[in-house]
């Protein structure tokens, strides 16, 4: 793992990479008291011709960290030191990133108020951490797809809140609602806007879009969805493919007469979702290999793990 702790300056020199292990920390750190703490997730493949190592887009992980952390009041390395710091990550565990296919190996970054802080205020303190792990293919199967069910009490976000940054407080809240949807036989829970609790946002970790014919539809954000980097990609290269692409609102009766579904994310990729449950009412959507999903995934994938030209910058090579 890599680490690289700053002082009281707020100023991240040069981090190290050195044993995956436990940290030291102090019981007043302020990640442990008051949440302080953002993370991020990247993931690198090894291309199937040529044997490299590539990473996609991890410049907008960094500057995602970066408004992350500043909306939590907390110094954040410089996108030079961040990509610097994935890349020399996943170097260093390059035996651990699975064959083509089979897999990616997923690196997280975690910036965190390590510095004691007893009174409630930022903590003196910060460190920056990445750290790894061989992941398999999300899904198993060929045609899986989701499941998802509305939430209509809990909600992830709210305006004015930190839904639209990868804060590490985001993620406890929602193991309620996952879990009760689990047990019901869900795969996992959709929320919508608490304001009106009529607008369909995103899943616990990955965000939405709805096909009908040649439009393509996703919530637009404005603080309450995670602006997903996959979301971005997904966007761009559906519009060069010529579709209409629409970030709006989504009322969630639109659904009704929608053809398609999908989720986006780094760890997902894109998820077909079969059907969506609101009310007791279950929704079907398309699913298999002639899907628009399936389509712009396999264009992303291609890019991704280096089958396909990169003609956007979007692959840092490792070396
Ligand atoms: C990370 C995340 C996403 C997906 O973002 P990507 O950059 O595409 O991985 C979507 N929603 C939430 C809540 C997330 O935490």
């Amino acid at each position: 793992m890599y680490i690289n702790k700053c002082g009281n300056d707020g100023v991240f020199q040069k981090g190290v990479v050195t044993r995956y292990g436990a940290l030291e920390l102090s019981p007043s750190a302020g990640v442990l008291n008051y949440g302080q703490g953002v993370l991020e997730g990247i993931k690198a493949y090894r291309s199937a011709e040529d044997d490299r190592l590539l990473l996609f887009r991890p410049d907008q992980n960094a500057l995602r960290m970066k408004m992350g952390a500043e909306r939590i009041c907390m110094p954040s390395p410089s996108v030079e030191t961040f990509v610097d710091a994935v890349k020399e990550t996943a170097l260093a565990n390059k035996r651990w990133v699975p064959p083509p296919g089979k897999g990616s190996l997923y690196i997280r970054p975690l910036l965190m108020g390590t510095g004691a802080v007893l009174g409630f205020a930022p903590a003196p303190d910060y460190t920056f951490l990445v750290y790894c792990s061989p992941v398999g293919n999300y899904f198993k199967g060929t045609f899986a797809s989701l499941d998802l069910i509305i939430e209509d009490e809990l909600h992830r976000a709210t305006p004015g809140g930190a839904g639209g940054v990868k804060s590490i407080t985001n993620y406890a809240p929602v193991l309620k609602g996952i879990s009760k949807a689990k047990q019901r036989g869900y795969s996992e829970v959709l929320y919508l806007d608490s304001v009106h609790k009529k607008y369909i946002e995103e899943v616990s970790c990955c965000n939405i879009f709805v096909v009908k014919g040649n439009v393509i539809s996703t919530p637009a954000t404005s603080g309450t969805i995670l602006e997903g980097i996959t979301r971005k990609s997904i966007m761009e290269i559906a519009s060069d493919r010529g579709y209409q692409i629409e970030e709006r609102a989504i009322a969630v009766e639109e659904l009704e007469d929608a053809g398609e579904v999908f989720c986006t994310g780094t760890a997902v990729g894109v998820a077909p979702v079969g059907t969506i449950t609101y009310q007791g009412k279950r929704m079907e959507f398309k699913v298999g290999a002639s899907t628009v999903g399936r389509e712009l995934y396999t264009i992303l994938e291609g890019i991704q793990t280096g089958k396909t030209k990169d003609d956007k910058g979007w692959i840092v090579e490792v070396q």
